[in-house]
This record gives C-alpha cells, structure tokens and sequence, in this order.
C-alpha cells in the first residue's frame, strides 16, 4: 500500500466520505484515528473495523475534542502522519433571501463553527505531532469552494474559507508539513443540514443528485464516496507528493471545464 504503516486521523470518519476513506487507508496499509460526533456512528466504526481503527467520540468544534482525538492516536499507534479535516454540514443551498431574519445569526455561526473552526481546531491540535513526521493535513473542501449554486451563501463561503486556510497554512506550516486539500463534487452520503434552520436530521440523499450531476458536469455520472479517496491517498504520500503544498485537487467531474450549450463535448463520441 501507499500509506505502509503511516498513521491517519479522520473527522467525521463516520459516515459519507470519511467513512470510506477510514476503509481505503487500511487498505492502503495505515492504522487510523477518527473524531465523531454521532455516537451511533462511532460505535459501529469500532465494530466494524478491529484494532487498527481507534475511535474517539467528539466534536469537531471544541479544540479539547481535537486535541483528544490527536493524543489518543499518538498514545495507541506511536506517531501521526496525516490529519484529515472533513467533518461538515451543508445548508441545502438556502439561498440568502430565503434564511429567516432571525435566524441569519444562529445559521452563520453553526456553519462557520463546524465547516471552518473545526478546520482550524484540527491542524493546531496536529500541528507538533506532524511537525515530528513531517506530516501533512488535508482539507476536505468542495465544488462550493469554487463555484457557486452549489450551497448557499454561508456553506460557498465556509468552503472559500477553507480554500483561504489551505493556502495560509500551506505558507505557515512549510517546510515540514504540507497542506493539501481536495474538492470533490455531489456524493449520495449522510451530509447533513444545519440545526438552526431545522435541518439537523435532513441527509442530501433527499436531493436528486444524479440529476443535477447529468447536468451540470463534463463526466455526467455521480460517484460514490469511495470515488474521491484515491486523491487524499495520493496528497498523503510522502513517496508521491512530496512536492505538492497549497495545492487542491478538484474532482468534481469537471464543473469548472464544462460547456454552455451542452455539458460535455463529446456526447456524440
Ligand atoms: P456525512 O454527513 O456522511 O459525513 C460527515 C460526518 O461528520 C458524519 O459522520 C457526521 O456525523 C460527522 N460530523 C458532523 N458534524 C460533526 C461535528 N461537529 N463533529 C464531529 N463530527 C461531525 O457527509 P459527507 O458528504 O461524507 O461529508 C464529508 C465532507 O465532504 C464534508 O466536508 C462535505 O462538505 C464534503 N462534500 C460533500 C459533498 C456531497 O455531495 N456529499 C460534496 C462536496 C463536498
């Protein structure tokens, strides 16, 4: 495997898109930590996968949490290599118009607290275990951190943001630790809404994905999951990216290469 006997920390490792990159970095040879917050999640995490999992209940918005999850790693498997921040909600794509007044507040401070602090509560809690490897982090972004429609405003601008953190950390954390990020597009996951505006138990899976994924991308299929993990094995890689810093790969199916008249130029191929 590409990542023999590197150690990995997940947010959100339990479900989506955390969950199968949890499954593809065993795969690839690597024992992993991951923070979560839903206890049902965790729980079948540790059943399901034996000692080389170490799960740690927790959120993502309290540093404590972070710091939890990055000592207990270190205690259990001796090292850490590659801090992965990918816990996130979504906001269902409430345009600004549509977000009651009253709840604009509550509604800006959850999203930025999870899709953003909890980006920046992680790579602090990383940063000296990393700095011992000469590790990396890599940041969940998304389609949201390029284009927009693809959230509303406070998701667009928590996922910008995490673009801004990449970069800036990229800057701050060289030479000994790089940070990456991968922005992939629609996935039928567990992907949550935002509490304050009543979405906390609405999953995207509500969203008719394949449709809007036909339309609006070059590749015109929607992928699972497990689809995007090939990317963040490649930007962990000591042996193969050892020269990628401040660098995102998108793998959103070509939102930003696709035609006007038609999505794909070949069609007729
Ligand atoms: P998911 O809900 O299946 O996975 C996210 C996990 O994070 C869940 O297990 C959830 O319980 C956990 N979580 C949520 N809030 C948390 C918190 N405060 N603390 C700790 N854990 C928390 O959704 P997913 O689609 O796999 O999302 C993973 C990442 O992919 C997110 O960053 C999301 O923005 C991004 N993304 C998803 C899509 C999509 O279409 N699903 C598209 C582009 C980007």
């Amino acid at each position: 495997g590409w990542l023999e006997d590197n150690v990995m920390i997940v947010t959100g490792g339990g479900s989506g898109l955390g969950r199968a990159l949890v499954e593809r970095f065993l795969g690839e040879g690597a024992r992993v930590g991951v923070l979560e917050k839903s206890a049902e999640k965790a729980e079948k995490l540790a059943n399901d996968f034996g000692e080389d999992v170490l799960v740690v209940e927790g959120d993502v918005r309290k540093y404590d949490d972070n710091a939890r999850v990055v000592q207990e790693t270190v205690r259990q498997f001796g090292r850490l290599d590659t801090f992965v921040a990918n816990a996130a909600i979504w906001d269902f794509s409430t345009k600004m118009v549509d977000i009651p007044v009253d709840r604009l507040d509550a509604l800006f401070d959850e999203m930025f607290h999870i899709n953003v602090k909890g980006y920046l509560h992680g790579a602090r809690a990383a940063v000296e275990e990393l700095a011992a490897t000469g590790g990396s982090i890599i940041y969940t972004v998304s389609n949201a951190g390029f284009y927009p429609g693809g959230g509303g405003p406070l998701y667009t601008a928590s996922k910008h943001a995490v673009v801004g953190l990449i970069k800036e950390l990229a800057f701050e954390l060289g030479p000994k630790i790089r940070v990456n990020g991968v922005a992939p597009g629609a996935m039928p996951t567990d992907l949550r809404g935002p509490g304050s505006l009543g979405m906390g138990e609405t999953t995207i899976t509500s969203v008719p994905l394949g449709d809007l994924v036909k339309q609006c991308t070059v590749l015109q299929e929607l992928p699972e999951a497990a689809d995007y993990t090939g990317h963040y094995v490649l930007l962990a890689s000591k042996a193969n990216s050892r020269t990628a810093t401040g660098a995102i790969i998108n793998c959103d199916g070509g939102m930003g290469v696709r035609g006007l008249a038609e999505t794909a130029g070949g069609n007729d191929l």
